[in-house]
């Protein structure tokens, strides 16, 4: 069929959009209509890993409609609304135990852009191929393949235009302050970084019961924001030493510790700022080596996370649900854009402009 996409030609260039044709789904694969689909940082990965086979359509925070299911696929039907999320196995020890986050094939199927036998379903107007598996999904179109494994079947009465975020960077946020820093209630968390997955990790750290949450940025308007969402301290670290300011905030360091940014040097002050006990998760994209002091690990558990540990049909429902009750609001973290002008959604994301985008693909 023919549909509509965002096409990245070149590692350094920009999307051009494109009409392409995506084939029929594989008995295993659905087609989705895109309703919109959030802009992660992730999405910029493929022009730096050398992963993935250009050209390629990226978009891995879908949201939309089935249109059609393959003769295998169990549990998601013609007419549901779905949100889309990373994909995974389903059978290997981690996607067994719940955690597909983990999943042995997390890598190739998420982050090449290819089916893992290395064929793809879309062609471009000259008939070569273009990458339409990025993460299970490439959602930058107006029709995208996925599986049953990664779309997550949601109450059809929901606004797709804003849900799409939940299928990585707000899961990402929540997911780790839920799942696998396990905070608890009464606990202190601390944040660095307050992009949408730090903001999204202090709306978990409410949901969770955290009666201190200190959110740290460079920039004062994310700060103001993380406060409106619930951080009862915030940290200006241009003016500020981190670790110091959390030792007067909560006495001993706090209980839990999330980094967002990869920075090594903020990588040290989130290991510095948790208490002897404490645990410390990193989900940042690492943008150099980590040199540690030789006590900084001492007696401190540290987890380095993808997409918040979570199982997306597990996390995802839930998210919608603090979200009704008015407890998780994520949706005040987007600014829509139509699926023309996702060359100014990504500066505007990457200028820290924009918390997250959302591309209205407006089929
Ligand atoms: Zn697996
Ligand atoms: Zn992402």
């Amino acid at each position: 069929m023919k549909t509509t996409a965002a096409v990245l030609r070149d590692p350094a260039g920009a999307y051009a959009i494109e009409e392409v044709d995506l084939g029929e789904p594989r008995d295993d694969e659905v087609l989705v209509r895109v309703v919109a689909s959030g802009l992660c940082h992730t999405d910029v990965v493929p022009r730096s890993t050398g992963l993935s086979p250009f050209p390629i359509v990226t978009g891995h925070e879908g949201a939309g409609v089935v249109e059609a299911v393959g003769a295998s696929v169990e549990g998601v039907a013609v007419g549901d609304h779905v949100v889309l999320s990373f994909d995974s196995c389903g059978t290997c020890p981690a996607c067994a135990a719940g955690v597909p986050a983990h999943c042995e094939t997390m890598l190739f199927r998420n982050l090449v852009g290819r089916r893992l036998d290395g064929t793809t379903a879309m062609t471009d107007g000259s008939g070569d191929d273009v990458s339409n598996r990025w993460f299970g999904q490439s959602s930058f179109a107006t029709h995208c393949l996925a599986t049953a494994r990664n779309v997550v079947v949601v109450d059809p009465g929901l606004p797709l235009e804003r849900l799409g975020p939940l299928g990585c960077g707000v899961q990402t946020g929540a997911g780790s302050v839920v799942i696998s820093l396990a905070v608890q209630p009464g606990e202190s968390l601390v944040v660095l970084g307050a992009g949408a997955v730090g903001l999204s990790a202090v709306m978990a750290g409410v949901v969770a019961g955290a009666t201190t949450i200190v959110a740290v940025d460079l920039h004062a308007h994310r700060l103001d924001l993380a406060r409106e969402l619930g951080a009862t301290h915030v940290v200006d670290a241009s003016e500020a030493d981190v670790a110091a300011e959390v030792l007067a905030v909560t006495g001993v360091g706090a209980h839990a510790v999330l980094d967002t940014t990869g920075v090594p040097d903020v990588m040290r002050a989130a290991l510095a700022a948790a208490r002897p006990g404490g645990r410390v998760g990193f989900v940042g994209v690492q943008t150099g080596d980590l040199v540690l002091d030789p006590l900084a690990l001492v007696g401190k558990v540290v987890h380095g996370i993808l997409e918040g540990g979570a199982d997306p049909q597990d996390l995802i429902p839930r998210m919608i649900g603090w979200w009704q009750d008015g407890r998780f609001p994520f949706d005040r973290l987007i600014e829509t854009f139509p699926l023309a002008e996702i060359n100014e959604a990504e500066e505007a994301s990457l200028s820290g402009r924009v918390v997250k985008p959302v591309l209205l693909t407006g089929a």
